[in-house]
């Protein structure tokens, strides 16, 4: 492994290259480290970071049918897996296993949930059978009748983000710049950029995806999103996150994340007024006690036109490939694909065809 600082070098030679450090490329890096190769990160946040802002909740359901979201079965059991192995590696806390408490608004909404719930064809080990009453929220506002999605939890995302970055910087390569596409020279043997040289590149530049020459075709459709932390004396929620087309999910210290908008027009790290009022008046439907907004973040969700993930080889150069389209559940989708993106580098073994960026090559 090497392990000499990059400026001290004449020549780097690495197995991968990755562009970018958002939750793609830092699950895919860790993922490639420990299968053993060698990386080197390149990244320059500042440019547009989503990772950062994200919520870290992974959430097993698709709330309007009550369905299991794509692939639960599969993602869950790896997202686990994974994060806690890099909790044990970081000693740090990442993940918090947290149930998502739903409202019912109307009987028949408690019933829909009972019957999928009791469904035993479709086996939703995901939804709680047990629907529940009064659950105090704020002083004023008590739930009268709900139940919960079980298995579902957050990421820490900013400290996993934090512990990657040193991890890698310590233990393999990593660059804080933007990526100089005109530096980069690409043949079937090999990748060079600058004085690096490598077997295989891996892009991961979240939305940014679109100003890369070798990846811009991919018909991306990015959601801006903002979110609100607060802190609330009265807040009871303790461990769960609350969710009614919005949710707040408990920091602890008083501290609430709420979140979030969908905006498909202003493509950037912006806060604006309009989100800030917009959550403002979805989280003072349920609370009606003084609290305090502490910050107001936005960010840009790299989600495909299709709604799945783009991983896989680049048509024409095998040595070149993307890790992209986690939309609005990267922390969930991540784990797994990444581990199929190690299995393709090292057995060529096939990715989905699902995911594979191949789908959209008549747009090329
Ligand atoms: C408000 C909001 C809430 C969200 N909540 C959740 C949630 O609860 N759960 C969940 O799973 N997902 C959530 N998401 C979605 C999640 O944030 C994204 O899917 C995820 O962050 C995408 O990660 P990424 O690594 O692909 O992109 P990013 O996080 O955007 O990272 C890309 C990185 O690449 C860098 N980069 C790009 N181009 C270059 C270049 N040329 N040179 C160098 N660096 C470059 C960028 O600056 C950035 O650092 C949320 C998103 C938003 C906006």
């Amino acid at each position: 492994m090497d392990t000499v600082p990059l400026s001290k070098k004449s020549k780097l030679n690495v197995d991968v290259v990755i562009v970018g450090q958002g939750i793609a490329g830092s699950v895919l890096a860790l993922s490639l480290t420990r299968a053993g190769y060698n990386v080197c990160v390149i990244d320059q946040p500042s440019l547009s970071l989503s990772s950062k802002v994200a919520a870290g909740i992974w959430n097993p359901i698709v709330f309007k049918r009550l369905t299991k979201s794509w692939l639960a079965d599969d993602l869950v059991p790896e997202l686990i897996h994974f994060y806690s192995h890099w909790e044990k590696e970081f000693q740090t806390a990442l993940i918090h296993h947290r149930h998502i408490i739903k409202p019912f608004s109307e009987e028949h909404e408690k019933s829909f949930w009972l019957k999928k719930a009791n469904d035993t064809l479709t086996k939703n080990q995901f939804l709680d059978s047990v629907t529940y009453e009064n659950l105090q929220i704020d002083n004023n506002y008590f739930v009268k009748s709900y139940s919960k999605v079980l298995q579902a939890g957050n990421l820490d995302v900013v400290n996993f983000l934090e512990n990657t970055k040193t991890y890698l910087s310590n233990h393999h390569n990593y660059l804080s710049e933007v990526f100089d596409f005109y530096e980069c020279h690409i043949s079937s043997q090999e990748i060079n950029y600058k004085s690096i040289s490598a077997k295989t590149i891996i892009f991961c530049e979240g939305h940014l995806i679109s100003k890369n020459p070798y990846f811009n075709w991919i018909p991306m459709k990015p959601a801006k999103g903002e979110t609100l932390t607060i802190r609330s004396e009265n807040l009871k929620l303790e461990q769960d996150i609350f969710n009614k087309g919005f949710f707040i999910m408990p920091l602890g210290n008083n501290l609430y994340k709420v979140g979030a908008t969908y905006e498909w027009n202003e493509l950037n790290d912006l806060a604006t007024e309009k989100g800030r009022l917009e959550l403002i008046q979805k989280l003072e439907s349920i609370i009606h006690s003084p609290y305090q907004i502490i910050s107001h973040d936005a960010g840009v969700r790299p989600s495909v036109i299709d709604r799945r993930p783009v991983i896989g080889h680049h048509p024409h150069y095998q040595n070149v490939m993307v890790f992209n389209g986690l939309g609005t559940k990267a922390v969930m989708i991540a784990p797994y694909f990444a581990k199929k993106l190690v299995n393709a580098i090292s057995y060529q073994a096939p990715i989905d065809l699902e995911v594979d960026p191949l789908r959209f090559k008549k747009l090329m």
